[in-house]
């Protein structure tokens, strides 16, 4: 790094090459480079790369631009469109948080991070193994997008690893889609497993990470070669950007990023900023999570009222042994199933709350509370359940606040359900 302040870098590497920082040291070290944080020929430097907003790149003269339009541009100031350092800098951090990557590519949201990978992937002919539980709006990409452009979704059970061999026996799987714990429901997959499978199989795996981020599970480790996130949801952490990203293998990253480029996409500087604000947060940030949603997820078993609590971290819940061995953590995202009730019932339970707000999405500092009705997203799978049932994302708020507040709309909950 020659002469200048002291300023832990980026990459960490010692001469050996490898990386032995702990997560938490990345998280706080992780894209930052002095060529982005000080100016050239002075001492000093600011902390954080500041936010580059551009459009044009001027270039010194024609040979200049000639020459920077036959190079890589990869990290390269080229044209707006291809990025400032504010947004490279949030990509090599969520790089750096996931060993065994070779890059990141940054997207308007997490929806468009999972429809870039899959188009990197598919061509027309292949067929596709989506997980049943996966998010709803990756569904539809499936239907309406991927299916009239000629790749066949077959839905798998999350669970059933030994049936994937089945779907072999109709011809070539040209890739295999991941969410684990599954969207609504926290079904846990054996990812290790699934991810043999495909290598032997020569099958491609993408897995939507967002639950857990690459703090909690590094899915590249874990032999998943396309990790795709909701940034939306903890990176960001505060219900204020919309955002997504693929870290992906040597193998997959190229393609990942040519596919992001035709199609244009790209990330504000604006919002990488504030994302890679969110990003140094991150580890109190779950961590608070973690604690609260599990205070509040034992409690609601205790409840006469509550059928079940559907949490990887909860020792009866189905996945609980997959996500043990598999997971350093678990975060703030839940649902519950109630005994009986209708429709009406939830919603008195969930109108009354004075603390958790009613919305999509989750991630943020905030509580929320929302019902779901996973059967409406299921087709090689059902969902059968003993009555309604509510998601939960617990924020940073005292989780005294939240039980009592549950407590009153549990209460509310059976006066609707016992007089119906
Ligand atoms: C929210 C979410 C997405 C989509 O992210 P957006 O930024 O809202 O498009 C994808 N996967 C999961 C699991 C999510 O919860």
């Amino acid at each position: 790094m020659g002469p200048g302040p002291r300023h832990p870098e980026s990459d960490g590497r010692g001469m050996s090459g490898s990386d032995d920082r702990k997560p938490l040291t990345k998280l706080a070290q992780a894209g930052r480079k002095t060529e982005w944080t000080g100016m050239p020929g002075q001492p000093g430097g600011i902390v954080s790369p500041p936010v580059w907003r551009a459009s044009t790149i001027l270039y010194d003269d024609v040979a200049h631009l000639r020459k920077a339009a036959g190079s890589s541009t990869h990290e390269r100031l080229f044209y707006g469109r291809k990025g400032t350092p504010t947004a490279w800098s949030l990509a090599d951090a969520l790089t750096e948080m996931e060993p065994g990557a070779e890059g990141t590519m940054l997207f308007p949201s997490g929806v468009a991070a999972i429809a870039c990978a899959l188009m990197a992937v598919l061509r027309p002919g292949d067929r596709l193994l989506m997980v049943d539980s996966a998010y709803d709006p990756t569904r539809n990409f499936c239907e309406q997008m991927l299916r009239p452009y000629g790749v066949d979704t077959i839905y798998y059970d999350p669970t059933d690893v030994a049936a994937l061999d089945t779907h072999l026996a109709a011809g070539p799987i040209r890739a295999i889609f991941l969410e684990s714990p599954g969207s609504l429901t926290f079904e846990v997959q054996d990812i290790p497993a699934i991810t043999a499978w495909a290598r032997a199989n020569e099958v491609v795996t993408l897995a939507d990470n967002t639950w857990a981020t690459p703090l909690y599970f590094p899915a590249l480790s874990h032999g998943v070669d396309i990790s795709i996130l909701a940034c939306t949801k903890y990176i960001v952490g505060h219900s204020d950007v919309m955002m997504g990203s693929t870290t992906a293998t040597p193998e997959w990253f190229g393609k990942i990023r040519q596919t992001a480029y035709l199609f244009g996409q790209m990330t504000s500087p604006d919002d990488a900023w504030l994302a890679s604000r969110g990003l140094r947060t991150l580890g109190v940030r779950l961590k608070q999570h973690q604690d609260s949603a599990l205070a509040i997820a034992h409690w609601l078993q205790d409840q006469p009222d509550v059928a079940r609590v559907l949490h990887p971290a909860l020792p009866d819940c189905p996945g609980h042994a997959l996500w043990q061995r598999d997971f350093s953590g678990s975060t703030g995202l839940f649902s519950f199933i109630l005994k009986g009730g209708d429709e009406a019932a939830r919603a008195a339970l969930i109108d009354g709350l004075a603390h958790f707000g009613i919305g999509y999405s989750w991630g943020g500092f905030e509580s929320l509370a929302l019902p779901i009705d996973p059967a409406r997203y299921r087709s090689a799978t059902r969902w059968e359940a003993e009555g309604p049932a509510v998601r939960l994302h617990i924020g940073l708020e005292d989780t005294a606040d939240l039980i009592a507040d549950l407590d009153a709309g549990l209460a509310r909950f059976r006066a609707v359900r016992d007089t119906a």
